[in-house]
């Protein structure tokens, strides 16, 4: 459970750390370092700005995540959804120019699809000869999703297919490019979990692409 162990800020109490999440009632448990005998119980869902920490990041994720009907939409449920919000085309345009500032060659991009499932955020296939097929998954799509997602997911697969790193995962390479990317665009592509992932994973799955 990727949440526990999390160090989060306090307005009041200063640095904290989740050592319990009781998803039925999306609470979250708090031991702070300067009361460590006292635990605390607080709602997940920071409207009250209680936490500090990646504050946009998650009043937009929370947000999205009281959208979701019942925060769980069926494979069957999403098919169904005829709509296709927003335009995806856009999103890769903004990003492939993002990476060619940054002097990142990608290789032959030959198609970015959408895809209904409910256990990753996206995933890039290579195809052999340094052509990559990107999906993406629909509820990102939708209108009620953040853009930072949508942003994220695709910078995040768009550099699977850079030269530099193709067909090797998360190597090296790719974690040095993904940390220039970080810098330049404010967002964490990184394949490591946010500790706000494990509220995501029931509506939108792993991220970017694990299984857990
Ligand atoms: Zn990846």
């Amino acid at each position: 459970m990727n949440l526990i162990g999390k160090k989060v800020r306090h307005s009041s109490y200063g640095q904290g750390t989740v050592t319990a999440f009781y998803p039925a009632n999306n609470t979250i448990r708090l031991v702070f370092e300067n009361q460590p005998e006292r635990p605390y119980d607080i709602l997940a869902d920071f409207d009250s700005g209680l936490l500090e920490s990646d504050e946009q990041a998650i009043h937009e994720t929370i947000a999205y995540i009281k959208s979701l009907p019942s925060y769980r939409l069926s494979s069957k449920a999403l098919g169904e959804r005829k709509t296709k919000d927003k335009d995806l085309s856009a999103f890769l345009t903004d990003c492939q120019q993002l990476l060619e500032e940054l002097g990142i060659k990608i290789g032959v991009i030959e198609s970015v699809g959408v895809e209904n499932r409910l256990d990753r955020w996206g995933v890039c296939k290579s195809l052999g000869n340094g052509r990559f097929r990107i999906l993406i998954s629909q509820i990102l799509l939708q209108d009620e999703a953040p853009d930072w997602m949508v942003y994220q997911t695709l910078l995040h697969e768009l550099l699977h297919a850079a030269e530099a790193c193709c067909g090797h995962g998360h190597n090296k390479k790719w974690k040095q490019l993904a940390a220039i990317i970080n810098r330049k665009c404010g967002y964490d592509i990184s394949a490591k979990d946010r500790w706000f992932d494990y509220l995501l994973l029931d509506a939108v799955g792993s991220w970017p692409h694990f299984k857990r």
